[in-house]
């Protein structure tokens, strides 16, 4: 059974689940789908800090009256349900926010537990957390190291770019307490992966971020998720706030991080943007619901039991149901959820359709598609322009990875090819152009080839 392509870094490329037959009867209709995965938001949208650019804030609105906690009730038939609807031989609990240590580190112990109860012989549970990590300390550490969780950590560079956006209810910021919960879940071996949004204040400073993150933060696990804040309001004007990141600054950035990557990390840092575009070159599946053809595999669970299509499409328009009143597998395999997973290839306009990286961008999220096409077609993706120039920057590399395994070799060989070429020296790609004007490290003071 493969990944299912999810909009963050849940899984891990080895620990895909790989299926055992049903041990137990099916609960799932035909329609359902293999495999699929659910983010639980046991606080909501609710969090202790105050990001500029975070997009759940103004989801508390979706339930006025709530309390935003997950109860035991529905802890227990979430659980159930997760672990009944899948029959290989492990099962990812995936929890965010909000901020999902808001409730308490008892909380999670009920997970676990709960989690325990189900399980079936063969199974186990890979739980995963993410989290802006200023509530960490020493006894989460244990607990989290104890039961094997997965935590992503929300950080945007070092302090200085971090602390442009990410700041408390205060307005103050946060990177010194971010730092403080890393080094505590370090300390105590904690696995972890390290999440980055690339807005207007980063975006300029790819190898800054990207390094610190690499050397200072130890990540060998990176999500870089592009901030793209439409304002609702123009939506024919594809007007969005200040913060946002331009498509130059985000083929930019990606194009900058990619040259560093592929001379200096392959094999030992893994980028998830850059491995779903190594699959989609390999004809792969790429573990991005973003860069597939169809999604709607990855809905997100609110508190009370509430399943939205996508955790960005939770709206009242994309609510699909309840656990409480239809198994979550049931949710999965509704019309409705095929349809919005559908939705993603058939509504790409033909300029899409015609574009020579398709096959890579599958026109990026919908919800980032308010933009128009040079024909005048509404549909385009705001950062059509910086993929394009992504995707066509790794299009030599990728052709040589691609050939080097067709002669036997490692992928990894790559790196052998670029970490050795010379500055002066033909671009290993292929291009016909010098390495340094193609896809060279960039130099110490100088600015990187664009
Ligand atoms: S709408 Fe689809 S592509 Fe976008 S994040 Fe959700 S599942 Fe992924
Ligand atoms: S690069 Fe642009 S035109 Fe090509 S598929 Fe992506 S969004 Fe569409």
């Amino acid at each position: 059974m493969a990944a299912v392509p999810v909009p963050f870094y849940a899984t891990r490329p080895d620990r895909t689940a790989s299926g055992l037959g049903p041990l137990m009867p099916d609960p799932r209709p035909p329609d359902a789908p293999a495999t699929f995965h659910v983010m639980g938001k046991p606080t909501g949208a609710i969090c202790n800090l105050d990001c500029q650019y975070c997009f759940y804030l103004a989801k508390e609105e979706l339930y006025p009256s709530g309390r935003f906690r997950m109860g035991d009730d529905v802890l227990d038939l979430y659980v159930r349900q997760l672990i009944e609807a899948h029959d290989g031989t492990e099962v990812t609990l995936a929890w965010q926010g909000g901020e999902p240590t808001l409730m308490g580190l008892d909380f999670f112990r009920r997970v676990v537990e709960t989690a325990e109860r189900y399980l079936r012989p063969g199974q186990h549970v890979l739980h995963t957390l993410q989290t802006n990590a200023t509530l960490l300390d020493e006894e989460w550490a244990r607990f989290l190291a104890e039961h094997g969780f997965l935590v992503g950590v929300s950080i945007d560079g070092p302090p200085s770019l971090h602390d442009a956006f990410r700041v408390d209810k205060k307005g103050r910021p946060t990177s010194e307490r971010v730092l403080r919960g890393l080094a505590v879940l370090r300390a105590h071996g904690v696995d972890y992966n390290l999440l980055c949004t690339v807005h207007a204040a980063n975006a300029g400073h790819p190898l800054d971020v990207y390094r610190y993150l690499r050397d200072e933060c130890g990540g060998q696990y990176l999500q870089f998720i592009p901030i793209v804040e439409h304002v609702p309001q123009q939506a024919h004007l594809a007007a969005v706030t200040p913060r946002t990141v331009t498509p130059d600054q985000w083929g930019h950035f990606l194009t900058t991080v990619f040259d560093e990557w592929l001379s200096q990390d392959v094999g030992r840092v893994f980028v998830q943007t850059f491995e779903s575009a190594v699959a989609a070159w390999l004809g792969a599946q790429p573990g991005l619901c973003v860069f597939s053809e169809t999604c709607g595999n990855a809905v997100a669970l609110e508190h009370n039991g509430d399943v939205y299509s996508c955790d960005h499409f939770v709206h009242k328009d994309h609510l699909i149901g309840n656990i409480t009143e239809t198994h979550l597998v049931e949710l999965l395999a509704s019309q409705a959820q095929r349809h919005f997973g559908s939705q993603k290839r058939d509504s790409l306009p033909p300029y899409c359709k015609s574009c020579d990286v398709l096959f890579a961008c599958w026109g990026e999220c919908p919800k980032n598609r308010f933009t128009t096409t040079p024909d005048g077609d509404p549909g385009l993706n705001y950062l059509c322009e910086g993929y394009k120039t992504f995707f066509h920057h790794v299009d030599g590399p990728l052709r040589l990875v691609r050939k080097l395994l067709s002669e036997g070799k490692p992928a990894s060989s790559v790196y052998d090819e670029f970490r050795t070429a010379g500055r002066n020296t033909a671009c290993p790609c292929g291009s016909g152009r010098k390495t340094k004007h193609c896809h060279g490290r960039p130099a110490p003071g100088h600015p990187p080839a664009r």
